[in-house]
């Protein structure tokens, strides 16, 4: 079943329809294809553009910190390619959201805005991390396509 993503606030769609990806052997072997180190490759989305990968803190913490979202609530729990969203996204403004080595590294929290001002998810976007979009559960909900 195919679902979007969208604001409570709002109820603008923030993502395109997206298929689950089962947390299953193959599932969790899409998000350790690559290691950490010199023959990585440039840009790590570890969820296929068109998936969103449903996690738990447990599985997240069987990764290397320094590759993971270190902002996972219990009840933010998916993942998703930042190349799903919509344009309603913008970037925070303050300027001390946009810190990080080569890219956004969305280590001081929440990062990414709805059109309407609500705060909807986080960006991971630094060269040394996953690529991905974790959307604050709280302030988003999913709806069938
Ligand atoms: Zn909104």
């Amino acid at each position: 079943m195919s679902s979007a993503l969208y604001c409570k606030n709002c109820d603008a769609q923030l993502t395109r329809r997206l298929d689950v990806i089962p947390l299953s052997p193959e599932g969790v072997s899409r998000c350790n294809f690559v290691e950490p180190g010199e023959n990585r490759v440039a840009e790590v989305a570890p969820v296929p553009k068109g998936g969103k990968l449903c996690v738990d803190a447990e599985f997240c913490t069987e990764f290397p910190a320094s590759w993971q979202p270190n902002s996972i609530d219990a009840e933010d729990t998916v993942w998703i390619n930042p190349s799903d969203l919509t344009s309603v996204l913008h970037w925070i403004s303050e300027v001390s959201y946009h810190v990080g080595r080569d890219g956004v590294d969305g280590n001081n929290g929440p990062n990414k805005l709805c059109k309407c001002g609500a705060l909807v998810g986080t960006e991971y976007a630094d060269s040394y991390q996953w690529h991905v979009f974790v959307p604050i559960a709280r302030h988003t909900y999913w709806k069938e396509q």
